[in-house]
């Protein structure tokens, strides 16, 4: 079967960015990597095909409910071909607690099917196969790309990096594809995956989307636009 070549995976070319933002760019990262040592993907996961399941199941949902959901469905269905053969209505009673868990039961098994028919039953490793998958848009394709296979071909952006992109002054867009764009224009390539790990570690720990306490915190004090204007007005 020959691929199509997707809309999503064409990128614009990359934004020059100054060497003023790249060294501040610099700088952040330094500092949350000094702050979240340990951060890494919150979904639990021990095969590639789990880890693209997880996320495809943690779209609106969070990752502790699909954490919870997981362990039961992977020892039911225990390879991709187990998944492969079933039926939506056979997954569903596994991620009933999910939001749009109908459409998610619709997209693993259907993902599933097209990993083993036309990938030969191995979850692919490129961008543009990831994204032929029912389910699959960049964001997933990000995760499953960094972390299942340590390749770094975009930046996450969830909604934790997308807020957190902007409130460090990283990026002016709300388009989740044009911050991705962004982020990687300001950050070298080898650091990708791991930077959405540390803003996102730093939106659950101290920025959250609603009731953040914009605290005196270093990071927030140094980098913060939001945070300097807040201190700033008080
Ligand atoms: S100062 Fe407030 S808004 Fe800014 S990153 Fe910190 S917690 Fe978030």
């Amino acid at each position: 079967m020959r691929l199509k070549s997707l809309p999503s995976n064409k990128l614009q070319p990359l934004k020059r960015k100054s060497p003023l933002q790249v060294d501040r760019a610099k700088q952040l990262w330094k500092a949350l990597s000094l702050r979240y040592p340990n951060a890494h993907c919150a979904l639990n996961w021990s095969q590639p095909h789990e880890l693209l399941i997880a996320t495809i199941l943690s779209a609106q949902s969070t990752d502790v409910g699909v954490n919870k959901a997981t362990p039961a469905l992977f020892k039911a269905f225990p390879s991709i071909e187990a998944f492969a053969k079933c039926e939506p209505s056979e997954i569903e009673p596994f991620v009933k607690t999910l939001n749009f868990w109908r459409n998610k039961a619709k997209a693993v098994v259907e993902s599933m099917k097209m990993i083993q028919e036309v990938f030969g039953g191995k979850v692919p490793s490129t961008m543009n196969e990831l994204l032929q998958l029912r389910g699959v848009a960049r964001k997933t394709a990000n995760v499953v790309l960094g972390n299942a296979f340590d390749k770094n071909d975009g930046v996450v952006v969830d909604t934790h990096v997308g807020r957190l992109s902007q409130r460090f002054g990283l990026s002016r867009e709300s388009d989740p594809i044009k911050v991705e764009q962004d982020l990687m224009a300001l950050f070298p390539r080898k650091n990708w995956c791991q930077l959405s790990h540390l803003l996102i570690a730093h939106g659950r720990s101290v920025c959250k989307a609603r009731g953040n306490t914009c605290r005196e915190d270093a990071i927030c004090k140094e980098y913060c636009c939001e945070g300097k204007l807040k201190r700033s007005i008080r």
